[in-house]
């Protein structure tokens, strides 16, 4: 049998239940598991072209869905038990009306635990957030993260495939650090033998700016290149979470943090001094499925039960055909029952799932 290069950890969805009673009413899958973060990606333009995201050519944009379409989804899907709701895409500071649905989610409560209120993030690359900031915390976002693949502008503008995009991205994440949605998160996806020298720059960063630095090991989500030079995925790709971790103490000190939920994805770091945060998300050498709580909404209004998974279920649709929303939540349960028991990433007969990451929402 052909080896597997990534041990399987924590794969089993039978762990999300330890500890829970059964769940009674709240969007819960066959695995046990209780799906309270929804990620919806209200558009899958880009102004970006990142070389390990984007083929860098151009191709067909599915369609995106009125505000007003998103803003009733979210609203089914609250009334299910979703708690957190991040607005992705693409790059949803171009989507217009952004804020407009920023405030409607902002404004409703969590079905099961009314007297808190939705956690409403962003996930942006930061070409646009200087000037939308204060208005995001205006409109109720109560946190968000900026995607920087390196901290030297010319290796940035290499990454993005835009010049000057450094010195927008960093006006924008000291933007949003005034405006009151710090600390920022900062998602940094490392591959091997291209931005893997920003990795003490990036502890810099964090420890001079007040913002959490996050490195994510590279997925199989590139979209599909012709191209001979592009940058495809392979196992011997990732920058593992062993490696980032041996790189910082070298750099510094680590000193690990307890996760801050029990679905936590990263593991916290901070330095011996206490200065600087770090997590490392490590979906491929250490997948965390068991404890998956997520569903995902494309642009065009499908319901992804899984990063990697090889069908949509067309929630736009049902809506289109006068679906009600109690028809539309019984479809949902429905359709969370398929959710994937885990990723098969780095084992024989893995499938690269049926859109990318761009397509998907990040
Ligand atoms: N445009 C926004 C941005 O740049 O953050 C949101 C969409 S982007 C697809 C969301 C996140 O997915 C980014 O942090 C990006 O680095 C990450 N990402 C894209 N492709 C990835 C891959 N193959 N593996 C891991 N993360 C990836």
């Amino acid at each position: 049998m052909a080896s597997v290069p990534f041990p399987i950890f924590d794969q089993r969805p039978e762990i999300a239940l330890a500890g829970f009673p059964p769940a009674s009413g709240r969007l819960t899958d066959s695995h046990g598991r209780l799906l309270t973060d929804l990620r919806v990606s209200v558009t899958n333009r880009c102004n970006y072209r990142c070389v390990y995201c984007r083929s860098g050519e151009d191709g067909v944009d599915p369609a995106e869905l009125p505000i007003a379409d998103y803003a009733r989804m979210i609203r089914v899907f609250v009334s299910l038990g979703i708690e957190k709701v991040r607005l992705t895409g693409g790059e949803p500071l171009l989507r217009r009306n952004l804020l407009e649905l920023v405030a409607e989610t902002a404004a409703l409560r969590p079905a099961f635990n009314p007297e808190s209120r939705i956690d409403v993030a962003l996930t942006t690359n930061g070409h646009l957030l200087e000037g939308l900031a204060q208005p995001l915390r205006d409109a109720g976002l109560s946190r968000i993260t900026v995607s920087m693949d390196a901290v030297d502008a010319a290796a940035f503008a290499r990454i993005t495939r835009v010049p000057g995009s450094y010195d927008r991205v960093l006006r924008g994440v000291r933007a949003a650090q005034k405006a009151g949605l710090g600390p920022v998160k900062v998602n940094c996806v490392l591959l091997r033998g291209f931005n893997d020298d920003q990795i003490e720059d990036f502890a810099r960063f964090s420890r001079e700016e007040g913002v959490i630095v996050r490195f994510i090991e590279w997925m199989p989500l590139e979209e599909a290149s012709e191209n001979p030079h592009a940058h495809n995925w392979a196992p011997g790709t990732v920058v593992t979470l062993d490696e980032i971790v041996t790189r910082l103490n070298a750099f510094r000190p680590l000193v690990e943090l307890p996760p801050n939920h029990q679905s936590e994805t990263a593991r916290r770091f901070t330095f011996d001094d206490g200065l600087g945060e770090i997590g490392i998300i490590a979906p491929v050498s250490r997948p965390f499925c068991g404890h998956c709580s997520r569903i995902r909404l494309t642009s065009d209004g499908s319901v992804r039960t899984c990063l990697f998974s090889q069908t949509d279920h067309d929630l736009a649709g049902l809506m289109r055909r006068g679906a009600s929303d109690t028809e539309m939540a019984d479809w949902i349960r429905a359709v969370v029952q398929r959710k994937e028991a885990r990723h098969h990433i780095g084992e024989p007969g893995f499938l690269k799932p049926s859109r990318s990451m761009v397509h998907i929402g990040g």
